[in-house]
């Protein structure tokens, strides 16, 4: 399938008609409003709803809004509906009113390079799992020792903790570094300052579209059905305040400071092709979480690094989602089946992803190896871990034939810690 938006149709480009990713934006002055992604242009679905030409299904418009909530919340024939009617738009051969239409293109069909993207929907609440083995099992290794690496319910559940939604940022947002607690090897008192140690963790989100009721338990086939679709995830974390926080209720301030996700959220119709199995259990799953079919996909993955005054940014890391242990529908299953309620704009972190190289690492602190193994930029500079003024950005699609399923970027510059009050 082609577009007669020419830019959609290049092998490389992230946003063919293929795709149609939803996000939210704003041009012109004008008030952030609900868009798809095609070829190097914004296309303003407000606009189109304006004109007639989409329809959600609601009886009232819901693209003037300033997030996805609305339309998510109408659920999966809705979502059907409207690509559908995007792609006839869109697509070579389709309904020719918008391509015909030079006013209406003018108004609805903005460059992506005029445009402001805000956080693409109101996250609800933020859950941040540990589901990849690789990164588990380093972590386990350099924290505890090889031989115990897995914690003994990792096999069995995906773990995961309660994180912060109202520090969940779009990308493009600077994020200032910690200040915090920490305990150096070596010293018997805790030393209070900015972070040392500043990570990042190489994540996919998913995006809850549907609500399930409070201590009403969903089948893994159900939770996949709720979830809208995906978007890239950076768990930005402070790895020496992490270390002297975490036990025994897990990751708290470390985490908290930021998680920044790519503006675009993909969805599971655009990304059905690309379905496949989480690898071979080595423990047997209780039936709750047994998953009907593939829920994971084969999305590849890449975190580029740029320091402040380097012309461009090394690629430090690539690996592929497909290596995760568990899905985000077992996730959400595991979550409800507890009794949680989860809402429309809930917000999974898939863990950390590593592959099983150490190039497919996820964060740098397994790229590294704690610090130990400092890493070599383009520049000639090196890094144990972020260093202010610093971009770091994650990007990845799922390869078509002829063309990418491609989730944009998310990217984040770091700035120094704020100014010590007069305590
Ligand atoms: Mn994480």
């Amino acid at each position: 399938m082609r577009s007669w938006i020419e830019s959609a149709n290049d092998a490389d480009c992230h946003f063919p008609v293929q795709n149609l990713p939803f996000g939210v934006i704003s041009h012109s002055g004008g008030p952030p409003r609900c868009a798809v992604a095609i070829g190097d242009r914004a296309l303003d679905l407000a606009v189109l709803e304006d004109a007639g030409l989409i329809n959600a299904g609601a009886g009232e418009r819901v693209f003037g809004q300033s997030v996805l909530n609305h339309f998510m919340e109408l659920g999966k024939n809705a979502w059907e509906q409207v690509r559908l009617q995007l792609s006839d738009l869109l697509a070579d051969g389709g309904n020719d009113v918008l391509k015909d239409d030079s006013d209406l293109r003018a108004r609805a069909l903005i460059p992506l390079g005029q445009v402001q993207s805000h956080l693409p929907f109101r996250v609800a609440e933020y859950t941040d799992f540990y589901a990849g083995r690789q990164h588990a099992f380093n972590v386990g290794s350099m924290f505890r020792d090889p031989e115990n690496a897995l914690p003994p319910n990792w096999l069995h559940i995906p773990i995961g903790y309660n994180g912060r939604a109202s520090t969940v940022v779009v990308s493009g947002t600077e994020i200032h570094r910690p200040l915090g607690q920490m305990k150096p090897h070596g010293t018997d008192e805790p030393v209070f300052g900015a972070c040392r140690r500043l990570d990042l963790e190489l994540e996919m989100g998913a995006v809850v579209g549907l609500p399930n009721q409070m201590g009403e338990p969903v089948t893994v086939r159900e939770a996949d059905d709720m979830i809208f679709g995906y978007v890239l995830l950076n768990d930005w974390s402070a790895r020496d305040i992490q270390a002297w926080e975490y036990q025994p209720l897990g990751p708290f301030q470390a985490k908290a400071f930021g998680t920044s996700i790519s503006p675009w959220v993909v969805t599971k119709a655009a990304l059905e092709p690309f379905r496949t199995s989480t690898p071979e259990r080595e423990k047997v799953l209780h039936p709750y979480l047994r998953e009907p079919g593939p829920m994971l996909y084969d999305i590849e993955l890449e975190i580029l690094m740029q320091p402040e005054a380097a012309g461009r940014a090394t690629s430090i890391s690539r690996t592929n989602y497909k290596n995760m242990y568990y899905s985000a529908p077992q996730q959400l299953a595991h979550h409800a089946v507890g009794g949680c309620r989860m809402n429309t704009g809930d917000l999974l972190g898939s863990g950390t992803i590593s592959g099983p190289e150490k190039a497919q690492y996820g964060s740098l602190l397994e790229l590294t190896w704690g610090g130990k193994e400092p890493l070599t930029l383009d520049t000639g500079e090196t890094r144990s871990f972020i260093e202010d003024g610093d971009t770091l950005t994650l990007t990845g699609w799922a390869q078509g034939s002829g063309h990418r399923i491609g989730f944009g970027e998310c990217s984040g510059k770091i700035l120094p810690a704020p100014a010590e009050k007069n305590w």
